[in-house]
C-alpha cells in the first residue's frame, strides 16, 4: 500500500474518532472519554500528515513541518497551562482567528501556486474554492479578533450602531457574490485583493455590531465559521481529514449557536447577520431609587432562619474563585437541615457550562445543581436567594422592560423569593452594560465586596 492510501485510511479513522469525541462531550459522564477520542484522532491525523510529507521525499518540508508543529505545540501548551478559566472565551476567540488567517493564507497560496488543470471546469471550481475560502477565512479572522477584544474588555462590549448597518452587511454579501462570479470568469489578482479587504471589513463590522449580551452566541458562531474556513482549506489542499473536521466543527458550532439563541430567546438569523433588525434602545437615565446594604453577619442570621436557599452564581463567582467557600457554605447549611439548591442560567459566566465546571471542581453534588427551566418555578417558595457575582442573568428588566437591550432573554426570577442578597463589589453593570433594577427592589440587599471574602465572612459568622 502506498503512503497516500495509508494516510486516507488514517484520516477516516481520525474522522470517526472526532465524531465519537463530539458524542462523548455532550454528557458530563462521558466528557473525559470524549476528550481522549479527540486527542487520539488528532494524533493519528498528525502522524498520517507526517507520513504523507515524508513520502514526498523533501527533507526541507519534513524539517519545516517539525519546526512548525514544535512551535505551535509549545505555545499551545504554555497558553493552556496559564489561562484562567475566565479567560477561556477570549483564548478560544483568538484561536478561531488563527484558523481564519490560515484559511486566507491557504487560499492565497492556492491562487499563487496555480496548478495545471486539464479541464476548464476544474479550473473554475478551483478558483471558486480559492475565493470562497479567502472570504470565509477573512470574515472569521477579523470577527474573532473583535470578539477577543470585546471578551477581554480591551474594547467596549456595547454594539457599534453605524447608520444603515444592515445595508452595509447585505451590500458586502452581494458584492462578494458578484466578485466571485467575476473571479471565476477572469481570475485577476486585484479581485482577490478586493474580496480579502471586503471580507476583513465585514468580519469586523458583523461582530462589532453585536451587543455584549449576545456574545456567547457570537463565540459559537465564530467557532462554526472557523470550521467552514478549515473545510474550505481542505478542498483546496485536497485533504479529506480537514474537510471532515471542518464540516464537523462548522455544523456543531452552528447547532450550538442555534440552541443558545433558543435559550436566550434571540433570533438566530439576527445574530449571525450582525444584530440584524436590532436597533439601539433609548438611553437609560431612569431613577431606580435607593439600594439597601447588608453585612456578612446579618446575611448569616438571614440564612440561619431560612428553610430554603437558592444560590445563583455568575461571572463574579468565577473571578473571585469563590466556588470553594460557596461549597463549604452549602455543606454547613445542609447540615442545619436547610434545603439548598443552585440555579444555573445557560449563559452565566463567560462560556457554556462555566458554572457547572466550577461547582464540579468544588465537589458540589450534581443533583442540587439545577438548570434555569428546572428551578424558575421554585423561587416563589424560597426564603433566601444568594446571587453570587451574577448580574445580567438575574435582571428583571429582561422580562419587564421591552426597551431593554436584553428584553426577551429568559432570566432566573430570583426577585420572587422572600429575600435576595446580591454579592458584588459595586453598583456596576454586568457584561451587557445594562442597569439591574433587582438591586433596588424592596426585598433585595447588596452585600458589597469580593464574593470569596464575603462568603468566608458568612462562614465565620455561622
Ligand atoms: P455578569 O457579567 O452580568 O455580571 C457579573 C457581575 O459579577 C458583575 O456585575 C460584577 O460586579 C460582579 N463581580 C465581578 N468580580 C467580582 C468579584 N470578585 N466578587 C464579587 N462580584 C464580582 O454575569 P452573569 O454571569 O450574570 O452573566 C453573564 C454575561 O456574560 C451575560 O451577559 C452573557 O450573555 C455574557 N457572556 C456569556 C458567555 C457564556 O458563554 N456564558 C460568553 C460571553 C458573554 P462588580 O464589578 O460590581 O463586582
Amino acid at each position: 500500500m502506498d503512503s497516500a492510501s495509508i494516510a486516507t485510511a488514517a484520516y477516516i479513522v481520525a474522522s470517526l474518532l472526532f465524531i465519537l469525541s463530539l458524542a462523548g462531550l455532550s454528557k458530563h459522564e462521558t466528557a473525559s472519554q470524549g476528550v481522549l477520542f479527540g486527542i487520539s484522532g488528532m494524533t493519528i491525523a498528525l502522524v498520517a500528515t507526517f507520513v504523507l510529507v515524508a513520502d514526498l521525499g523533501s527533507t526541507t518540508s519534513v524539517v519545516l513541518l517539525i519546526i512548525a508543529v514544535a512551535i505551535g505545540a509549545a505555545i499551545g501548551l504554555w497558553r493552556a497551562r496559564v489561562v484562567e478559566m475566565t479567560g477561556m472565551p477570549e483564548l478560544i476567540a483568538l484561536l478561531h482567528s488563527f484558523v481564519g488567517l490560515a484559511a486566507v493564507l491557504v487560499g492565497w497560496n492556492g491562487y499563487l501556486e496555480h496548478g495545471y488543470f486539464e479541464l476548464q471546469s476544474l479550473e473554475d471550481i478551483h478558483n471558486a474554492e480559492v475565493f470562497i475560502g479567502v472570504f470565509i477565512g477573512a470574515v472569521t479572522f477579523t470577527g474573532s479578533i473583535v470578539a477577543f477584544l470585546k471578551l477581554s474588555a480591551r474594547i467596549k462590549s456595547s454594539p457599534l450602531m453605524l447608520p444603515g448597518k444592515n445595508y452595509i452587511n447585505l451590500g458586502a454579501l452581494v458584492l462578494f457574490v458578484a466578485l466571485t462570479i467575476w473571479f471565476v470568469i477572469s481570475p485577476a489578482l486585484w479581485l482577490l485583493v478586493a474580496v480579502t479587504v471586503v471580507a476583513l471589513a465585514l468580519g469586523w463590522h458583523l461582530v462589532a455590531s453585536i451587543g455584549g449580551g449576545d456574545m456567547p452566541v457570537v463565540v459559537s458562531m465564530l467557532n462554526s465559521y472557523s470550521g467552514w474556513a478549515a473545510a474550505a482549506s481542505g478542498f483546496l489542499l485536497n485533504n479529506d481529514a480537514l474537510i471532515v473536521t471542518g464540516a464537523l466543527v462548522g455544523s456543531s458550532g452552528a447547532y450550538l449557536s442555534y440552541i443558545m439563541c433558543q435559550a436566550m430567546n434571540r433570533s438566530f438569523i439576527s445574530v449571525i447577520a450582525g444584530g440584524f433588525g436590532i436597533e439601539a434602545g433609548p438611553a437609560d437615565d431612569k431613577d431606580y431609587g435607593e439600594h439597601r446594604e447588608i453585612n456578612a453577619e446579618d446575611t448569616a442570621e438571614l440564612l440561619k432562619n431560612a428553610s430554603s436557599v437558592i444560590i445563583t452564581p455568575g461571572y463574579g463567582m468565577a473571578v473571585a474563585q469563590a466556588q470553594y467557600p460557596v461549597a463549604d457554605l452549602v455543606r454547613k447549611l445542609r447540615e442545619r437541615g436547610i434545603d439548598v439548591k443552585f440555579g444555573i442560567h445557560p449563559v452565566a459566566g463567560r462560556l457554556p457550562g462555566h458554572m457547572n465546571v466550577l461547582l464540579a471542581e468544588a465537589k458540589v453534588p450534581y443533583d442540587i445543581v439545577l438548570e434555569m427551566d428546572e428551578i424558575n418555578d421554585d423561587f416563589k417558595d424560597t426564603s433566601v436567594v444568594l446571587v453570587i457575582g451574577a448580574n445580567d442573568t438575574v435582571n428583571p428588566a429582561a422580562t419587564e422592560d421591552p426597551s431593554s437591550p436584553i428584553a426577551g432573554m429568559p432570566v432566573l426570577t430570583v426577585w420572587e423569593a422572600t429575600d435576595v442578597v446580591v454579592f458584588k463589589r459595586s453598583m456596576a453593570t454586568g457584561y451587557a452594560g445594562v442597569q439591574n433594577p433587582l438591586f433596588f427592589r424592596e426585598n433585595s440587599q447588596m452585600l458589597f465586596g469580593d464574593a470569596k471574602e464575603r462568603v468566608e465572612d458568612i462562614l465565620k459568622a455561622l
